[in-house]
C-alpha cells in the first residue's frame, strides 16, 4: 500500500502510471529516493538515479520533490506546484521513475526524516531502501534533522559530483560514529557539472538550457515565466 506515496499523480494524467512496475506489494522491494529541490530538475539529477537503478539493481526510483526547504530559506524557491510538476514532466518517459507529492502535500518545512519514515512504514522492513543524494548533500547530512534515524530507516548512495571532494566522508563516519558509515554507499557516476542555481542563472541571462534539462521542462519553464528570463528571452517568453 505505498503506492500512494510513490504515485505521479496530477490533474489530467491521474492514474497514466498506476500500476508500472508495481503489481506485486511492497515486500523485499528496493527502492530509490531522489530527494531535492528541484528547481527546476535537470540531467544530472535524471543520470544520477538512472545510474543507481542500475546499480542497485531497484526496482524504481522515486523523485521527491521538496515542500518548503528548510536548507534554502534564503532565496525565494519556485512553488511546489511548479517544481513538482516539472518532476513528473522529467520522470513521465522512464516506467521505473515515478515523482510523489508527499512533502509536497505535507506543508510546511520538509525533513527527509519524515518522508523517509513514511516510505518506510508502507514499504515494510523487509524493503530495501536508499536515499540518493549528490555528494554534497551527504557532506551536510548533520545539519539535517535526526541524521542517525535517518541512516537507521535507508542507506544512503552518495553520487559523485564535480566540484565536490569524498574527502569529508570519513569525517563524517566519525561524527556519526556506530558504523553509520556503512550505510552510505558511494557511486560513481558520469560527471555532470549542472547544477539548478547554474541554470537559473542561464534563464536570466537569456542563455541557453536546451540539453540541460529535458525538452518538456525547458518549455514549461518559459511557458511559466520561471527563473525571471522573460524579459531576456524575449519572444520567446510569456504570452504565448
Ligand atoms: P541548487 O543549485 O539549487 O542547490 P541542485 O542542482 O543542487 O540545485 P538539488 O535539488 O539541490 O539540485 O539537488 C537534489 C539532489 O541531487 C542533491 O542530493 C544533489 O546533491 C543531487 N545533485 C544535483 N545535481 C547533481 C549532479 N549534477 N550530479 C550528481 N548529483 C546531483
Ligand atoms: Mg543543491
Amino acid at each position: 500500500m505505498w503506492e500512494p506515496l510513490a504515485q505521479a499523480r496530477h490533474e489530467g494524467t491521474a492514474g497514466v502510471r498506476k500500476g508500472a512496475g508495481d503489481t506485486t506489494g511492497p515486500a523485499g522491494r528496493a527502492v530509490g529516493l531522489m530527494g531535492g529541490t528541484f528547481d527546476p530538475i535537470h540531467i544530472g539529477h535524471l543520470v544520477t538515479a538512472e545510474v543507481a537503478w542500475q546499480h542497485f539493481q531497484l526496482d524504481r526510483v522515486v523523485f521527491v520533490p521538496s515542500g518548503s526547504p528548510p536548507h534554502k530559506a534564503n532565496r525565494a524557491v519556485s512553488d511546489a506546484q511548479h517544481r513538482y510538476l516539472m518532476t513528473v514532466l522529467a520522470t513521465v518517459d522512464n516506467p521505473h521513475f515515478s515523482a510523489s507529492r508527499v512533502e509536497v502535500d505535507r506543508g510546511g518545512e520538509s525533513f527527509t526524516v519524515d518522508t523517509v519514515r513514511e516510505f518506510r512504514r508502507h514499504l515494510g522492513e523487509e524493503a530495501r531502501l536508499y536515499f540518493i543524494t549528490g555528494l554534497d548533500a551527504v557532506l551536510d547530512i548533520l545539519s539535517w534533522k535526526d541524521p542517525r534515524e535517518l541512516l537507521n530507516l535507508s542507506s544512503f548512495i552518495a553520487a559523485t559530483r564535480p566540484g565536490f571532494s569524498s574527502d569529508g566522508l570519513r569525517a563524517l563516519g566519525t561524527a556519526l560514529g556506530g558504523g553509520a558509515l556503512e550505510r552510505v554507499h558511494q557511486l560513481e557516476v558520469p560527471a555532470l557539472a549542472i547544477s539548478s542555481s547554474d541554470i537559473r542563472r542561464r534563464v536570466a541571462r537569456g542563455e541557453p538550457i536546451r540539453y540541460l534539462v529535458p525538452r518538456a521542462v525547458e518549455n514549461y519553464i518559459y511557458k511559466n515565466d520561471l527563473y525571471g528570463g522573460a524579459e531576456s528571452i524575449g519572444s520567446r517568453g510569456a504570452g504565448w
